[in-house]
């Protein structure tokens, strides 16, 4: 039978994969969206000055405007182009692919710590094993990418929202989404100012999630 420690380890555990999965599944989808984002532009805005340039062609009265048609659309596809090499050097399609494959592995984990929690099997400590070896081994190439206070912060809400639990600052259980001032649980709508959040938590108080 498994100890209390042993059952609570599990809670924590699945909480955590759980915030880790929030985490990389929105990483993954902002990235996505910029992708398409770009493609589309990249894509419409010939086609755009394309069809305007070929339309003002049949209207004399308008042709004066041509010139600065032009130059209007060469400024908008180098923009594109600045972003096509930024995308390419901050690897926005390894993002959305990492961060899609860590999503679904997480939450394979959150969910079996869950399971050993909530109905421990006979065989629990071998399942118990194996699933803190995936977890760890999961949790060391999710450490390779990195994740950013702020998101450890909102991944935590997240998982404090889905387990319905209290965050250990705040005494809250969130109900949403929305970022506080709290400094396990919110303060990550990036608005915020240093001053306010060390007026908040001058320790920084970031330790629950780590
Ligand atoms: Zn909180």
């Amino acid at each position: 039978m498994p100890t209390d420690e042993e059952i609570q380890d599990c809670w924590d555990r699945s909480l955590r994969a759980f915030g880790t999965a929030h985490i990389f599944e929105r990483r993954s989808r902002g990235a996505k969206r910029r992708i398409r984002v770009l493609s589309f532009v990249g894509m419409a805005v010939p086609v755009l000055v394309g069809g305007l340039v070929a339309s003002l062609l049949g209207m004399p009265a308008l042709q004066p405007y041509l010139g600065v048609l032009i130059a209007i659309g060469g400024v908008l596809a180098t923009v594109q182009l600045v972003f096509s090499i930024w995308s390419l050097l901050a690897k926005w399609e390894d993002t959305t692919s990492y961060g899609s494959e860590s999503s679904i592995d997480n939450l394979e984990i959150s969910d079996i710590f869950k399971g050993l929690a909530q109905k421990p099997p006979a065989d629990f400590a071998i399942n118990y094993e194996v699933a803190k070896e995936r977890d760890r081994a999961r949790s060391t190439q999710d450490l390779k990418i990195g994740v950013t206070d702020n998101e450890k912060r909102m991944g935590m809400r997240a998982a404090l929202r889905q387990f319905q639990k209290k965050c250990v600052a705040c005494g809250e259980v969130p109900r949403d989404m929305k970022p506080t001032t709290c400094p396990v649980c919110g303060n990550f709508g990036f608005r915020m100012t240093r001053k306010k959040v060390k007026e908040i938590s001058p320790g920084g108080g970031l330790k629950t999630y780590e």
